[in-house]
């Protein structure tokens, strides 16, 4: 190999590196969007259940619905974001996983696939925010 495919190669490399930085922040920055809309989104709900509580559950189901579009959204991003750094995460134990394998070498749950008829389904907690334990687990059974 020539001097010159050397320094190719070099540069080839490095601007596959920047690029796959870029996307992972492009995806990070669209990922804390959705959380926030999220976020907004729960609060309308809950000034909308307040004022209209018997009157607009159309309304309060869309807001729902919406909610979930950008948890779908998420989940989406977030297996990308995961697939640039090479791994996935297992689904059962959060085990992070070399993106080639299929099933995770610390449980042995299958790991998802974004082919998956079922990929876009929304596991209970997932995907909310990326504090949704803390977010959502915080208010839910307190006393006032
Ligand atoms: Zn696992």
């Amino acid at each position: 190999m020539s001097i010159l495919d050397k320094i190719g190669d070099v540069s080839r490399g490095a601007s596959d590196k920047a690029k796959s930085i870029s996307e992972a922040n492009n995806l990070k920055r669209k990922i804390l969007y959705e959380e926030e809309r999220i976020v907004e989104i729960f609060g309308d709900i809950g000034k909308k259940y307040y004022k209209t509580r018997n009157e607009d559950p159309e309304g309060l189901k869309a807001l729902c619905d919406d909610i979930d579009t950008r948890r779908r959204r998420i989940k989406k991003m977030r297996f990308e974001l995961n697939g640039i750094r090479g791994y996935k995460i297992c689904p059962k134990c959060s085990a992070e996983v070399n993106e080639r394998f299929q099933f995770c070498g610390r449980c042995g749950a299958r790991l998802p696939d974004v082919e998956d008829e079922d990929f876009m389904s929304l596991e209970s907690n997932d995907y909310y925010t990326q504090n949704s334990d803390e977010f959502f687990n915080a208010d839910s059974n307190k006393t006032y």
